[in-house]
């Protein structure tokens, strides 16, 4: 595959299929020669438990389809009963027994929440995310769901795009480690046990590049920047062994992913040996007729499965169109047995031809739901996620001696702390608020209380309570964000502020109280423009959406059982006319800026610095760390060497904490230019207070590798500048040099 890729609209038939070696292939085989070409098709096909299907010809209910075997999964059926009760009619009724598969988007939890994915990145902490992602799939398993739609690995560098809150944020590196991470927590060990299920890499490719942060948009993207920031964390998942793929809603270059058979079949399969399947995107196959693709539901149906696309969630395109395409000899029936084939091998290896109850199990699903050990873990992982984005004069850690007024919106609420993507958590009852988070540490009498304006609208009259809490108080916290629904699938802003009166309610409470301290809490899904924000309070705690047990979470850092140690995955504009804008850009050619060597002397604005409010990797804790300069193994390595590097880090303050420490190069020629910096490693180290640790990386040729002018992914002879920090904003010191 080479930078001259194919991105025709090709309908040539070669090597399509692919037989996929495994140990079930005889079982396959004896059962495929059974199978009629319909009930292949089944098995392409995903209809949803909450709707019936939608189509020109069929509007009937599901129960009908799963008996004649037109359907080989189904998402969105939520109880352990009900997924029973679908999977004995496909096992009991249907001519072969062929079992269900049964999806759902568990993305950050299942009913116990973790924080928004986004969050969740921020604690860089690859072993939360793993046992997160292992508890979301034992509670998932035991309603019968075999199969989440996540992870959701697509780069977002857009905070205007509401889908930046499930991704891992803007970093290659980063998100590659996460994505794996989670595909670990989700498939585990071994798929055949019943707590188990299969993990989906999304959404196959460029979703996150959507122009204007415009949901489902136009996607137009070069060589360089496809395969050195796009694919990457997709290739991590399949690394990992991820058993399915799904396809992006977008146009990638003129063709929309649904029928984009460069990235199915020349990447993904070809060049990356993915042996899972792929299913389309919600009614993805369908929306390349209004994508202008296909002239019909026929056609893309055609397209698609050309494409290398196995399954069609709610089209209802392959159920009505593959078996005539077939018979009219526009369709190589090669293509269904391959897709066929693929669905059946997953069904194998979840051991649902054995036992297809196992993961519906009643008994099982009232043991572990919210089980107190996951609630405690989710707990922790509000506190890892939360990122201390500013903290003057030790505004924070809060005094349990003192008196708070607690303001804002989302200081009680329980509804929008789950965040996005939560459509199984409890949004009204279960989730603690920080409020009750707050009530741990200090009794009522010392919380004054006072919502001060509601997330959204311009109303102003609750601002004099809040005004007078504030009066009554040692400290004031506010809780403010957005809600949860701001964030997430088609939910695009223009706008990055605040939302409603919130900044004017700082205002007021700023202007009341000129000398208290004013703690910010934000729950929000996206990267916020602070800029008001950033001078009007003295502490700014990013709690994201921080999930069922957030409230405890959050609370532990704000009184500081927890020092915190998040790093943002993301970085903080301080307008939205800089977007995109993140760590690792290009230079432009034009002279260095004398007085600023980090900017370009003509690339600059007229009314705003180049630089983001926040940056990349930032995130403060109670303690400060000093980084002593890097040691090198060697200036100079050869192309089968380790370079080893470490820095000495010292815990100079009060408490203990956790530093995550990170690793940046940058390459300095190149066929292709470089980033002017690349994260290529990180620790995430404990270090008592008054101590010092050495940190060390191995770095190889294999770390230094990127897809080249030639598209070999490949190393470069050349300087490297190389540095150890606890942020992205710094300036190289250390170089060496590779021969
Ligand atoms: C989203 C996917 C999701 C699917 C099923 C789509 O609208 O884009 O991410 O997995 O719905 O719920």
């Amino acid at each position: 595959v080479g930078f001259g890729c194919n991105t025709t609209k090709s309908t040539s038939t070669n090597n399509y299929s692919t037989v996929v070696e495994s140990p079930f292939n005889a079982k396959i085989d004896s059962l495929m020669s059974l199978m009629t070409l319909k009930e292949k098709i089944g098995q392409t096909v995903m209809y949803s438990g909450d709707l019936t299907v939608t189509g020109p010809v069929v509007s009937n209910n599901n129960q009908k389809y799963v008996k004649e075997g037109a359907v080989g999964a189904m998402l969105n059926v939520f109880s352990a009963k009900a997924t029973r009760d679908l999977q004995k009619l496909a096992v009991e009724e249907t001519r072969l027994g062929i079992p269900l598969l049964f999806g759902y988007d568990v993305i950050h939890g299942y009913k116990t929440i973790f924080p928004i994915n986004l969050g969740l990145a921020a604690s860089w902490d690859l072993e939360d995310i793993k046992k997160g992602s292992r508890i979301a799939a034992q509670e998932a398993s035991a309603v019968g769901i075999h199969w989440t739609f996540a992870p959701m690995v697509d780069i977002s560098r857009d905070p205007r795009w509401g889908r930046i809150s499930e991704s891992a944020g803007e970093d290659v590196y980063l998100a590659s480690k996460i994505g794996k991470a989670y595909v670990q927590g989700f498939q585990g060990d071994d798929l055949s046990k019943h707590n188990t299920i299969l993990a989906c890499a999304k959404h196959f490719v460029g979703y996150g590049a959507a122009q204007a942060g415009r949901d489902y948009h136009t996607v137009n993207m070069g060589q360089d920047e496809l395969w050195n920031v796009y694919f990457p964390p997709f290739k991590a998942t399949v690394d990992a062994g991820v058993e399915t793929f799904m396809t992006a809603f977008n146009e990638l270059n003129g063709i929309p992913a649904t029928g984009n058979k460069y990235i199915f079949r020349d990447v993904l399969r070809d060049e990356w040996g993915f042996k899972g399947f792929v299913v389309t995107d919600y009614f993805a196959t369908n929306e390349m007729v209004v994508h202008g693709y296909a002239k019909d539901r026929k056609e893309a149906a055609k397209l698609a499965i050309e494409a290398g696309v196995d399954q069609d969630m709610m089209s209802n395109a392959n159920h009505l169109y593959l078996e005539e395409l077939v018979n009219e000899g526009q369709v190589d029936v090669e293509l269904i047995n391959d897709a066929c084939r693929r669905v059946l091998l997953t069904k194998y290896k979840l051991g649902l031809f054995d036992d297809p109850y196992r993961y519906s199990d009643a008994q099982r699903e009232k043991e572990v739901i919210y089980k107190p050990e996951f609630l405690e873990v989710a707990r922790k992982s509000a506190a890892m996620a939360s990122v201390l984005l500013k903290n003057d004069n030790k505004s924070l850690p809060l005094d349990k001696n003192q008196t708070i007024a607690l303001i804002g919106p989302l200081a009680k609420d329980k509804e929008n702390i789950i965040g996005n993507w939560a459509a199984e958590g409890d949004r009204k009852g279960k989730a603690i608020s920080v409020h009750q988070g707050i009530q741990e540490y200090l009794s009522d009498s010392k919380i004054v209380f006072a919502k001060g304006c509601e997330i959204e609208g311009e109303d102003e009259s609750g601002f004099s309570e809040a005004i007078n809490a504030a009066k009554r108080a040692d400290k004031v916290v506010m809780v403010l964000g957005e809600d949860y629904d701001m964030s997430g699938e088609a939910a695009s802003r223009t706008n990055i502020k605040l939302p409603g009166s919130q900044t004017q309610l700082i205002k007021a409470i700023r202007e009341a109280v000129p000398n208290k301290k004013i703690i910010l809490v934000l729950m929000n899904g996206r990267p916020l423009d602070l800029s008001e924000e950033d001078i009007l309070a003295d502490a700014i705690l990013e709690a994201w959406f921080p999930g069922t047990s957030g409230g405890y979470g959050v609370a532990d850092v704000l009184f500081g059982a927890y020092n915190p140690s998040a790093k943002l995955p993301v970085t903080f504009p301080r307008n939205v006319g800089q977007v995109p804008i993140y760590y690792n850009m290009k230079r432009a050619g034009r002279p260095m800026n004398p007085n600023n060597p980090k900017e370009d002397y003509t690339s600059i604005y007229l009314d705003s610095p180049n630089s983001p409010l926040y940056p990349f990797g930032h995130g403060l804790s109670y303690t400060t760390y000093q980084y002593s300069d890097i040691t090198l193994s060697s200036k100079t390595i050869g192309f089968s060497d380790t370079l080893s590097v470490s820095a000495t880090i010292t815990n100079t303050g009060d408490y203990d904490g956790h530093e995550i420490v990170q690793l940046y190069i940058h390459d300095k020629v190149g066929s292709l230019t470089r980033p002017v910096k690349e994260l290529k490693g990180f620790k995430k180290v404990f270090i008592k207070k008054g101590e010092s640790k050495t940190v060390n990386f191995d770095l190889t040729v294999e770390d230094l590798k990127y897809y080249t002018a030639d598209m070999s992914f490949n190393v470069e002879p050349g300087e490297f500048q190389i540095a150890i920090k606890g942020s992205s904003d710094f300036d190289f010191k250390h170089k060496f040099t590779l021969e």
